[in-house]
């Protein structure tokens, strides 16, 4: 069953007499687990779409489904709920509240009700696989904006979310901070099994993902395996079908290349 899934998914800002739409039309389906990429210009939508797949905002229009369960009719108390027990967010910066420390950010979206030890275990536990656990009482002002993004994430897994969704996390960093950032999300989705979906401007980052959703306008143009799966998969001799096809189809053929040599 999909994580996520939306059909014709739609969400037009109105602004005077003219409207835009934001997000055009959506039909997309994510699998618990997938590794992905959402590409696109500047205003093509996609932290419309990834507010929506967070339920941080209403569609106008069109069907989403988490867990198999349409959020469409949910009140705005369900919505916060759902929220708060399978998406963890992680933005473009970082968001950490500055008068806290590295721990006390972490701890921020944790249900009340949780045990106080427990919830400052689980925050270290975090750190640590962040790997940030010496840093656990400096606040942000004294990090660097890699170890802050790090908070960041572990703070979005802190309630232990189904689904990451992170808005250009990697834009504020330098390419070696964002390889290792990178890293960190693909280590969580290997051992975790943390889906991840990250919107990002940066060729090199949607590389080391599975699958990248390309949008223009507010529609989806391009999704397919992105050169990693596709890669991996002509490796291993499977022949993928599908929106893999095309992707295999270029590699394959370099492969054989190389093979008959
Ligand atoms: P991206 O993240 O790809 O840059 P956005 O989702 O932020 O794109 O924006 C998509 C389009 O929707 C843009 O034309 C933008 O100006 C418009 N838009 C986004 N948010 C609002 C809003 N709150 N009110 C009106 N228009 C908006
Ligand atoms: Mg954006």
């Amino acid at each position: 069953m999909p994580i996520l899934e939306a059909r014709r998914l739609t969400k037009v800002y109105r602004r005077g007499a003219s409207e835009v739409r934001a997000v055009d039309g959506i039909t997309l389906s994510v699998e618990p687990g997938e590794f992905m990429a959402i590409m696109g210009r500047s205003g093509s939508g996609k932290t419309t779409l990834l507010d929506l797949l967070g339920c941080l905002l209403r569609p106008t229009d069109g069907e989403l489904e988490i867990d198999g369960r349409s959020v469409i009719g949910a009140s705005d108390g369900e919505l916060a709920s759902i929220r708060r027990e399978r998406i963890g967010f992680v933005f473009q910066e970082f968001n950490l509240i500055p008068s806290l420390t590295a721990i006390e950010n972490v701890l921020l979206p944790l249900r009340y009700g949780r045990r106080r030890r427990d919830a400052k275990r689980r925050a270290t536990q975090l750190l640590e696989l962040v790997g940030l656990a010496s840093r656990a009482s400096h606040r942000p002002t004294e990090l660097s904006g890699g170890e802050q993004q790090r908070v960041a994430i572990a703070r979005a897994l802190v309630n232990e979310p189904a689904v990451i969704l992170a808005d250009e996390p990697t834009g504020e960093l330098d390419s070696t901070t964002s390889d290792t950032l990178m890293g960190t999300l693909r280590d969580l989705n290997r051992e975790r099994g943390v889906t991840m979906i990250i919107v990002t401007h940066d060729d090199a980052i949607a590389g080391a993902t599975d699958r990248v959703v390309r949008l223009t306008d507010g529609r989806v143009v391009a999704d397919e395996a992105s050169g990693s799966r596709a890669f991996r998969r002509a490796l291993s001799g499977e022949r993928p079908n599908g929106r893999d096809g095309r992707v295999w189809a270029r590699l394959g053929g370099l492969l054989e290349r190389a093979r008959s040599r």
